[in-house]
C-alpha cells in the first residue's frame, strides 16, 4: 500500500468476470413483457434492436459473466478506478465515520457510463453492426458512446433532449470529437419526433422522446442497432465492475462498509456498486445497508407506482416492471439532467420491493450544498448526479455524530462535473430552485400506466 488514503489495484486487477445478481435474488425478476402480445419478452423481440450476446445477458441468471478480452484492454485505459477515504471531509464534518469513495469520473467521458458503453459497442461490433443510434440528457452517456464508439469503427448518432443541446454546448462538442452525431430531439428526423413537435412546436425534449427517436432509427434500419445508457439489466451488469474493484480496495484498506450510497437515475451505478455488496449479503450474509438517493423532483422510486410500463414516450419499448412516474411524465427542471428518467431500473426496483434497499429523495440545494463541500475538501468538483450520493454520504456520516459512534460509509462519485459548471453558477447565485413535481401532472401520467393481466 503505498498511500494511506487511496487505494489502486493494478491492471491485472480489473476483474474477468461481471456479476449478475439475478443469480442470488431470493425471487426471480418479473420478465419483460412483449406489449402487443402481454407475453414474456422472447430473445427475438428484441432482435431488431440489440445484439443477440446483449439479450442473451438481459434474461441470464449465471453469477459470472466473462468480460471479454477486447473490453478489458480498453478498460485498462481508466480502469481499476481509484478508492478514496475522504479524510478531510470527514474531518470538515467533525465526523466519527469512516467516508470511502469510488471514483468513476476518471474515464475518458467522465463518468461511469463508459463502462458499458465499451461493452456495448463491442457486442455490436462483433454481431456486424455498423451504426448505433441513441439518447442522451445532459450528454454522459452520448459522450461515453460516441467515445466507444470510435474505438471500434462504429457510427454514433445521438439525439440529445432539446434544452440540454442549448445549454451544453460542451457535450455536444466532445460527441463531435469522438466522431459522432448529434441531434437536437425532438427532431423532424423520424415520426416520433415529428409527433411530438406537431403538438409541441416549443417541446423541450424529454429522455422518453428521444429513446423513441433512437429505437425508431435503429428498429428501421437494419446496419443499426440501439443502445442504452441505464435501466437495463446488461447495463447494471456491465458497472458491477466498480463494486467488484470496490470490494477489494475496502479489504486493503481494513474496512467493511456498514453502508454503500449511490445516486439513481435508472439505477445503474447504483447496481453496479450496490450490487456486488448485496450478493455477498445474500450469498454470505455479511451484512450492509445499501441506499439509493434520487432527486424529489423526479422521485421514482420513493414515490412512483411498480408496475409494467413503457421505457419511452412512443411506447416502441417493451413493458418492464419497474418503479415509474408514468412514461408521459415530464419532470421539473433540475440541474440533474442524468436523474431525470420516469423509469427506474427493473432489477433495482425489483430490490427495492423486496426490501433489500433503501431509498431517498433529495432536494437540488442541499445537494450542491454538499457537492460545494466535497470539493472544497477533497478537491474534485462532483457531477450534479453524484451530488445525490455525497449528499446521501453526508447525512450518514452526520448521523454517526449525532449517534457518536464511528460508521464506515462508502458512496460512489459517479462523475466529476467539470462540464456543468453553470449549474454550480447558478447554485452561487442562489438561483436554484428546489422545486417539487406537479402532484396533478404525476396522477394524470400515472393513470395512462398500460393494463397488463395479471400473470
Ligand atoms: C447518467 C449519470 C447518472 C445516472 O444514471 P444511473 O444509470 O442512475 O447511474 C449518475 N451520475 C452520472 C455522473 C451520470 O452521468
Amino acid at each position: 500500500m503505498t498511500d494511506q488514503y487511496k487505494y489502486l489495484l493494478p491492471d491485472d486487477r480489473i476483474p474477468r468476470a461481471w456479476y449478475n445478481i439475478q443469480a442470488d435474488l431470493p425471487v426471480p425478476l418479473p420478465p419483460g413483457l412483449n406489449p402487443a402480445t402481454g407475453k414474456p419478452l422472447a430473445p427475438d423481440d428484441l432482435a431488431a434492436i440489440f445484439p443477440m450476446e446483449l439479450i442473451r445477458q438481459e434474461v441470464s441468471t449465471e453469477r459470472e459473466i466473462e468480460i471479454p478480452e477486447p473490453v478489458r484492454e480498453i478498460y485498462k485505459l481508466w480502469r481499476p478506478s481509484p478508492l478514496h477515504r475522504a479524510v478531510r471531509l470527514e474531518r470538515a464534518l467533525d465526523t466519527p465515520a469512516r467516508i470511502f469513495y469510488k471514483y468513476e469520473g476518471v474515464s475518458p467521458a467522465g463518468s461511469h457510463k463508459p463502462n458499458t458503453a465499451v461493452a456495448q459497442a463491442f457486442y455490436n461490433r462483433e454481431a456486424g453492426i455498423k451504426k448505433l443510434s441513441t439518447e442522451t440528457g445532459a450528454g454522459q452517456w452520448g459522450c461515453s458512446l460516441a467515445f466507444a464508439g470510435s474505438l471500434f469503427g462504429l457510427e454514433v448518432k445521438v439525439y440529445m433532449v432539446k434544452v440540454s443541446y442549448a445549454q451544453k454546448p460542451y457535450r455536444r462538442a466532445l460527441m463531435e470529437t469522438y466522431g459522432a452525431t448529434c441531434i437536437p430531439s425532438p427532431s423532424t428526423e423520424t415520426a416520433a419526433g415529428r409527433a411530438v413537435l406537431a403538438e409541441h412546436p416549443d417541446s423541450p425534449g424529454s429522455l422518453g422522446i428521444a429513446i423513441s427517436e433512437a429505437v425508431e432509427v435503429a428498429a428501421q434500419n437494419a446496419d443499426t442497432n440501439y443502445a442504452l445508457g441505464s435501466v437495463l439489466n446488461h447495463v447494471g451488469l456491465h458497472q458491477s465492475v466498480i463494486g467488484l474493484e470496490a470490494i477489494e480496495q475496502m479489504e486493503m484498506a481494513g474496512f467493511w462498509p456498514d453502508v454503500v450510497i449511490a445516486c439513481a437515475g435508472g439505477g445503474s451505478n447504483f447496481a453496479g456498486i450496490a450490487f456486488p455488496f448485496l450478493g455477498k449479503k445474500l450469498r454470505e450474509g455479511t451484512d450492509v445497508r445499501v441506499v439509493a438517493v434520487e432527486p424529489a423532483g423526479c422521485p421514482t422510486l420513493t414515490r412512483g407506482t411498480y408496475a409494467y410500463d413503457f421505457g419511452d414516450i412512443a411506447h416502441l419499448t417493451p413493458l418492464m416492471k419497474m418503479h415509474t412516474l408514468g412514461s408521459s411524465f415530464v419532470p421539473p427542471g433540475f440541474h440533474a439532467g442524468g436523474l431525470r428518467y420516469h423509469g427506474m431500473g427493473p432489477l433495482v426496483s425489483h430490490a427495492k420491493e423486496l426490501g433489500l434497499i433503501e431509498a431517498r429523495a433529495v432536494y437540488q440545494n442541499p445537494c450542491f450544498e454538499a457537492g460545494l463541500m466535497f470539493a472544497r475538501a477533497e478537491g474534485i468538483v462532483p457531477a450534479p448526479e453524484s451530488t445525490h450520493a455525497v449528499r446521501g454520504a453526508i447525512d450518514e456520516a452526520l448521523a454517526a455524530k449525532a449517534e457518536g459512534k464511528p460508521r464506515t460509509i462508502l458512496f460512489n462519485l459517479s462523475g466529476h462535473g467539470h462540464f456543468d459548471m453553470q449549474a454550480y453558477m447558478d447554485y452561487a447565485a442562489g438561483k436554484l430552485q428546489d422545486l417539487d413535481y406537479d402532484e396533478a401532472a404525476l396522477a394524470e401520467s400515472l393513470a395512462k400506466l398500460p393494463e397488463v393481466a395479471p400473470a
